[in-house]
């Protein structure tokens, strides 16, 4: 990390980040408030708190223990269950070997993730590979990452497994959670291949699929699913990169910004405005900061969402979004087509009304 961004910290140790939270990064990639903060390492829920905007983010304890003791029902008696699982799915060879990287309480993280260097440097000898310990550089800090599994494939192709506990009903399943989970997954995958060429492997050995193991029709049976994360990967890899270049953003602004969190609201709050946000309500779900970014971006279009930023291009406040649409503001060149669809709506809704 950059002397510039440790700036912007001040005294407060930089929040370490984890599947999850590298994940989240790909859900606002055109913000560059989100940018800055992550990669200086400033800790988003305290902030949010420190500054009266607390949001509510992380599962339920009922959520965390459903997810728990499902997984340990799945990896009993040797991942018995999971294997006859991923067989189906995967091909997995079901007499295959299993290795619990995780088994030693007293470990450090830096010895099991040398071990899991060790085994996949070595040829594919276990079929499943538990509790792995995997790393990711993110904006120059080291990262450990802890997928839930990962699988060999027959002809030696690892697939990440990840396992959740939410449910596949009749063959669906809540889209904003499957789609959390292909982000996350994705993270994994992309520091499996990094670790694979680190080691002189081909990192296309690992699998663009990943393999999402759930609950089935309101049971604890579980139930799995391929799924195709190279979007994900994309956007991922984009987002890392761009991580890496903000310094400059970082640097650009003024020598008194900061976000040390030993300062006051009022002081935290002004250094804030000095980073440009691009609130979305998909940041609701995504970002520790979205309570306070509502507040601030209420009355512009753009708090709507990006289909109506995206359709009022050029109008950026509702009320002049409103004017426009009753007639008492003329449209400026470039709010002209903007202005002819908010007074065809104001027609449409007149008509009816
Ligand atoms: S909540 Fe704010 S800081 Fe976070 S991504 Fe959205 S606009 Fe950016």
């Amino acid at each position: 990390m950059t002397a510039g961004l440790d700036r912007l910290r001040g005294g407060t140790p930089p929040k370490r980040h984890n599947a999850r939270t590298i994940a989240a990064l790909t859900g606002n990639p055109g913000c560059t408030r989100r940018a800055v903060l992550d990669a200086a390492g400033v800790d988003k829920p305290k902030l949010a708190q420190r500054i009266g905007f607390p949001g509510s983010f992380g599962q339920s304890r009922f959520a965390l223990a459903r997810g728990n003791g499902f997984e340990a029902m799945l990896k009993a008696d040797d991942c018995a269950l999971l294997r006859k699982v991923l067989t189906e799915c995967l091909q997995l060879d079901a007499a295959g070997g299993y290795d619990d990287l995780g088994e030693d309480d007293d470990d450090t993280l830096t010895a099991r993730h040398r071990r899991t260097r060790e085994l996949l440097a070595g040829a594919a000898g276990a079929a499943l590979i538990d509790h792995p310990l995997l790393t990711l550089d993110v904006a120059g800090q080291r990262v450990f990452l802890e997928p839930d599994l990962i699988a060999l494939q027959i002809e030696g192709r690892l697939h990440v497994v990840e396992i959740k506990s939410f449910a596949i009903v009749d063959g669906q399943a809540d889209s904003a959670k499957v789609s959390a989970a292909a982000v996350q997954a994705a993270v994994y995958v992309l520091a499996l291949r990094r670790l694979l060429a680190e080691l002189g492997h081909d990192p296309t050995l690992v699998s663009h699929d990943v393999v999402l193991v759930c609950t089935e029709n309101f049971s604890l049976q579980p139930a799995a699913v391929v799924l195709d994360v190279r979007k994900q990967l994309s956007t991922l890899q984009r987002q890392l990169a761009r991580l890496a270049s903000v310094s400059e953003l970082a640097a650009a602004l003024p020598g008194s910004v900061s976000f040390d969190l030993a300062l006051g609201p009022a002081d935290l709050t002004a250094a804030l405005r000095h980073v440009e946000a691009r609130y979305a309500p998909e940041c609701l779900s995504a970002c520790e900061l979205a309570v306070y970014c509502r507040h601030e971006a209420a009355g512009s279009t753009a708090a709507l969402g990006r289909p109506v930023r995206d359709a009022l291009g050029g109008v950026d406040t509702v009320a002049e979004a409103l004017a426009l649409a009753a007639g008492t503001a003329e449209p400026a060149e470039d709010q002209v087509e903007a202005a002819a669809l908010l007074r065809a709506a104001a027609r449409l809704r007149a008509e009816l009304a």
